[in-house]
């Protein structure tokens, strides 16, 4: 009975496989009530206290694949050493890349320096205005772009990321497989109908981002706090726990490895990863022995690191020894003081790696300290 009512009152989409057709009214529906609550709960978020793009930008970069409450910490100190759009132009990249240290997905910082570049050069400094005009700039996509645009100059742009995306699909009760941009192009049409056009387009994004984010979860949506539940199909035909309707994720691997801290006359190996391996451009410790060192005394573990990338769970311990000879030094290798290390950008395991160095190996011991070192096997 109640449901019944509900729908009458709300005029609810009819939400079909291949059509997703808007409220008759959808200012009603979904808009005003989804603005009344962003003014009232929406996130305090540092990006949010200004339309400047370049923040804007900065912060949706790092925001993709990485919770918000680290991004906080990162976004801050970022904005620190690179305030403007060219103070990054101007930057070398290993300096942006230490600066990113720790958010992984490094390609994306290479491309928001390039892009940074290309605004400066190409643009005098100013961002294009346009979603258009910014997918022309490297990393920028048809997200990122809607969400400058909306966001920073109140276009009419839509966006569709994991939070919104999971609210719409719920909000129309749309149940067809999700992922890729074909999947989810029915999602973008939606997107693009329910976005204000004449104002508060940005506002509108940012409070389906939050609704998604803290309300509209996705194990325990709580519909009863939620500023669309009059409208919500999904809620209203009980199956919110079936949408959305998305990929199964790839199951993780397992790995094992061991890392070589390599010491000669109190300087360490380091190697950067190179074109096709995990953090590409970064330094790291060897996984082997490089070609024309030649290592002695005893190998010792002087620890181990855990981590995860992608879709591989590592297991790497982290073997001392001393080099006795070794050849010059390589493209792509550095012998290093360990105080160096500090300015270099590192890979995640690397840098805690270099965290629990122990000191330097007296002649004839093998660089671990007594109280840490065991033989390794
Ligand atoms: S009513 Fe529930 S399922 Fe529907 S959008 Fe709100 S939180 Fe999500």
């Amino acid at each position: 009975m109640q449901v019944a009512r509900q729908r009458s009152r709300t005029a609810a989409p009819r939400a079909t496989a291949a059509c997703l057709v808007a409220w008759p009214d959808t200012q009603a529906a979904v808009v005003r009530p989804l603005l009344a609550w962003y003014r009232r709960a929406g996130r305090d978020l540092p990006w949010r206290r200004s339309r400047d793009p370049y923040p804007i930008w900065v912060s949706e970069v790092m925001l993709q694949q990485t919770q918000v409450e680290r991004v906080k910490e990162y976004f801050q100190h970022f904005l620190e050493r690179f305030p403007t759009v060219a103070d990054l132009a101007a930057a070398d990249e290993a300096t942006v890349l230490r600066y990113w240290e720790g958010l992984g997905y490094y390609r994306r910082a290479r491309q928001l320096h390039a892009a940074a570049q290309q605004v400066v050069s190409v643009h005098a400094g100013v961002f294009p205005q346009t979603a258009a005009g910014l997918r022309t700039l490297p990393g920028i996509g048809r997200y990122t772009a809607g969400a400058i645009a909306s966001i920073a100059y109140d276009q009419p742009e839509p966006i569709i990321e994991a939070n919104s995306r999971r609210v719409l699909a719920r909000l129309v009760g749309y149940d067809q497989p999700l992922g890729g941009s074909r999947g989810d192009e029915p999602l973008w049409q939606l997107a693009r109908q329910v976005v204000p056009k004449r104002r508060a387009a940005g506002k509108f994004n940012q409070a389906l981002m939050d609704v998604g984010a803290i309300i509209c979860t996705p194990q325990q949506p709580r519909c009863e706090a939620c500023p669309l539940a009059t409208a919500c199909l999904a809620r209203q035909q009980d199956r919110v726990a079936d949408i959305p309707n998305l990929p199964t994720t790839r199951p993780v691997r397992e790995f094992r490895e061991t890392a070589l801290v390599l010491w000669h006359g109190g300087r360490l190996l380091v190697q950067q990863r190179q074109s096709g391996e995990w953090w590409e451009g970064l330094w790291d410790f060897p996984r082997q022995v490089p070609e024309g060192v030649v290592t002695s005394g005893r190998r010792r573990q002087v620890g181990a690191v855990n981590y995860t990338v992608t879709h591989h769970r590592v297991s790497c311990r982290v073997i001392a020894q001393t080099v006795s000879e070794r050849p010059r030094s390589r493209r792509g290798q550095r012998w290093v003081q360990p105080s160096e290390l500090a300015a270099m950008a590192m890979t995640a395991p690397g840098r805690r790696i270099a965290s629990m160095l122990p000191p330097p190996p007296t002649a004839g011991t093998s660089g671990g300290t007594k109280a840490a070192a065991r033989t390794a096997r």
